[in-house]
């Protein structure tokens, strides 16, 4: 069986590729063809549940000795579940495969003015969603969300409670997770981690709320193969997150795509990392409401939405402020351009709710001096919120099944390695 780039199935297999490909270096490099077929094999039946296992062997070409294994660890670690009889054309019923909808994580949204706490399950969808308060004081902060997850966890006692993954605004270092940089947030070396395991008694993994939203595009959005993306958050500030080679790029430090504290007007306004006129401090959500403020100081405008709600009515002032946040959010494109040449620009975050307006003036500012060839492509990501809440659970995931992984070792050896190859082949056509 030979699978093209236009075979109906590669979107499916693809996004077990994918994945695998955000695992950290040192999770890459120590993976199993085993691993990496049993990865393959859950996101089969994520994106095509209800399946049965002949169709599982059928669509990745494995031998239905080595699906029956695999799916038999899934069941047992309680990934996948399996449903009703269903009869197939040659009369034989088989056992349809799903992934277990009672297996949950809580996902946590921090934002430098709330927080959004939700019930997340494997296949994305929400169980729940609410918003928690944060304090100036993260201990404090820690104290009111455990409270509320343990409520949570209480309204859902059927549900099986993976962990929480934590989508933060700011960076995070690779290994000890600890925040590296909030300056939105300014919660300075806080052991966010911990103090939530400790309280809940669940994994906890946190990553940088851009990488999230990407992982959350990968997961359950279609990027149809692209590998080579940045990911641009507008919001209070501007986060990205880089894709290069279908690889999350964090650098040696973790800080690796700050663009936004690079600083674009060293006489310009102070932003919140300390410098002057950082690149976020004209390009933000916070620089078109500052910009507005200076055009109208008497008008009562308290937030973005309400800016550019009034930008959509037609409010001279209002069109005037975020156009110049969008003409610099296009000069910080060329500078990210120039760095990383992505294929794809995602745009997620504030900005996006009037893109149809704004969009065209980034467009035109990023293409207005391409060093050489075409500017990449300029898209609008999903909706930001959601992004960050299903990207936190994925990440917690994606992170908890590596954790399983280690801990099961009964499929070593039965033969696997042929999909991986037919992985590699396709990755190199
Ligand atoms: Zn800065």
């Amino acid at each position: 069986m030979t699978h093209s780039s236009r075979d109906p199935h590669s979107h499916s297999r693809a996004h077990g590729i994918r994945r695998i490909d955000l695992s950290s270096a040192q999770l890459a490099s120590s993976e199993s063809a085993r691993d990496i077929n049993r990865d393959i094999i859950l996101e089969l039946i994520r994106f095509r549940q209800p399946v049965a296992r002949a169709n599982l062997s059928r669509l990745s070409g494995l031998r239905p000795s080595t699906i029956s294994a695999i799916v038999e660890q899934l069941i047992e670690e309680k990934w996948v579940s399996e449903g009703a009889l269903i009869k197939g054309s040659r009369g034989r019923p088989s056992t349809m495969l799903s992934v277990n909808a009672d297996m949950v994580t809580l996902a946590l949204d921090l934002r430098p003015d709330r927080g959004i706490l939700a019930v997340v399950d494997l296949s994305g969808r929400f169980l729940s969603r609410e918003t928690v308060m944060t304090y100036s004081d993260p201990a404090r902060t820690v104290l009111h969300i455990v409270e509320r997850m343990r409520l949570l966890r209480e309204q859902h006692p059927d549900k099986s409670f993976e962990g929480i993954g934590v989508s933060v605004p700011g960076r995070v270092h690779p290994v000890t997770q600890r925040l590296l940089l909030a300056p939105n947030l300014k919660w300075h070396d806080f052991d966010l981690k911990d103090a939530l395991e400790k309280g809940t008694k669940l994994q906890v993994e946190l990553d940088n709320d851009a990488n999230v939203c990407l992982l959350s595009e990968l997961w359950f959005g279609h990027l149809e193969g692209v590998r080579n993306v940045v990911l641009v958050a507008i919001a209070e500030g501007i986060g990205t997150s880089i894709l290069t080679g279908g690889q999350l790029h964090s650098g040696f430090s973790g800080l690796a795509g700050e663009f936004g504290h690079i600083s674009v007007d060293p006489s310009g306004q102070l932003c919140g990392c300390g410098q002057r006129g950082c690149w976020e401090t004209v390009a933000s959500s916070r620089a078109a409401l500052s910009t507005f403020r200076e055009i109208e100081p008497k008008s009562s405008v308290r937030n973005i939405y309400q800016l550019l709600r009034l930008a959509e009515e037609g409010n001279v002032g209002a069109i005037e402020a975020v156009s110049r946040q969008a003409k610099e959010l296009g000069r910080g494109l060329r500078m990210i351009t120039a760095a990383l040449s992505p294929e794809l620009i995602l745009i997620t975050g504030d900005i996006t709710a009037a893109w149809e307006r704004f969009g065209p003036i980034v467009q035109a500012e990023l293409e207005s001096s391409m060093l050489a060839g075409p500017a990449p492509r300029l898209q609008i990501a999903g909706d930001a919120e959601l992004a960050r809440l299903s990207g936190s659970a994925a990440m917690l995931m994606q992170r908890h099944a590596s954790y399983h992984r280690s801990t099961h070792t009964t499929l070593k050896g039965r033969g696997l390695p042929k999909l991986v190859e037919k992985v590699a082949n396709e990755r190199s056509a």
